[in-house]
């Protein structure tokens, strides 16, 4: 079948990698379209050293077990079902977990995966493909909620408007946050004031947010989402980078700030806002491309300022 394989390389198509085979408790699926985001970029660039066939945030088709035929999505993380995170609903968190497309798992930009039936969801009829497509990186932005806490009435700066920032931006400001994006690209991300979020230039708002997510996947958000924190403010940090980099982290004792790092979440909280509206996602797709030309579709997304690109199985 095609996919798209990383190896000591780099990811390139591959045109007869084999097919893959369920083992117990798993479940095939066919890819419908699949996303790339920065965690993609990363893995391609050494982050957690991963070889397999890439892709972690998708829609497909069932093709076996109890939600046989049906469109569902899948949690990515793979655990093992028997240790103390997983008994306590935290797979994610499982020390010997695998996870689609990032960890010891062949991922979704292929014609077919497996996954383990107990971690699909079906996608509701009123969700469509593209809007499934982000059930995983939404939930990732619902995760900061269930970290943190409601965030109603509180000021929220979000760093960073590429894949990921307006999606933490819409769920905040829905969540009754006082929400500001900031970031080089807004101009085509107006639709976004109907969520309520407003838009911050730069470094032109000094330390006035109670909660700052750096979102901006790259080394300098970080310094930027301390330096825009109140007194015993939350910082959450999204980004995840290859390689380590150098940050004054003095500001962060000084000022007390409370800094939360934050990966995956539930999908189930994620379907829902899709379901009915409360995040908007179809204007966040840069470009559609077909499996057949994945590879162009993985140099347009490390394009600067370039969002979702979405791989579709025809
Ligand atoms: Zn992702
Ligand atoms: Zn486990």
């Amino acid at each position: 079948m095609l996919a798209f394989l990383l190896s000591d390389g780099g990811p390139r198509l591959v045109r007869d990698y084999p097919q893959p085979e369920p083992g117990a408790g798993y479940v095939r699926v066919r890819t419908i379209a699949a996303g790339i985001c920065n965690t993609d970029l990363e893995l391609a660039r050494g982050y957690m050293g991963f070889r397999g066939v890439l892709g972690h945030e998708f829609v497909g088709e069932a093709l076996e077990g109890r939600l046989a035929g049906r469109r569902v999505v899948g949690g990515i993380n793979f655990g093992c079902g028997r240790c103390d995170a997983c008994e306590r609903g935290l797979a994610r968190h499982c020390s010997t977990r695998r996870v689609l497309g990032i960890l010891g798992a062949d991922g979704a930009l292929a014609e077919e995966l497996v996954i383990p039936e107990r971690n699909l969801h079906e996608v509701p009829n009123a969700v469509s493909n593209t809007a499934a497509v982000f059930a995983e990186p939404v939930a990732a932005a619902c995760e900061i909620l269930d970290q943190i806490g409601s965030v109603r009435g509180q000021r929220v700066l979000v760093v960073g408007d590429g894949k990921l920032g307006p999606l933490v931006a819409q769920v905040l400001a829905r969540d009754g946050g006082d929400v500001s994006l900031e970031g080089h690209h807004l101009e085509t991300l107006e639709w976004l004031a109907d969520a309520g979020v407003h838009f911050a230039h730069p470094r032109g708002n000094g330390a006035a947010f109670d909660v700052v997510v750096e979102a901006t996947g790259s080394p300098a958000g970080l310094a930027r989402a301390i330096e825009a924190c109140v007194p015993r403010g939350t910082l959450v940090l999204k980004t995840t980078i290859a390689g380590s980099h150098q940050v004054d982290l003095a500001p962060i004792v000084i000022n007390e700030l409370t800094v939360v790092g934050s990966r995956c979440g539930r999908l189930e909280s994620a379907l829902e806002r899709l379901a009915d509206a409360r995040v908007n996602v179809e204007p966040l797709v840069s470009r559609r491309f077909e499996l057949r030309e994945v590879e162009q579709a993985f140099a347009a997304a490390a394009e600067r300022g370039t969002r979702k690109v979405l791989v579709e199985v025809p």
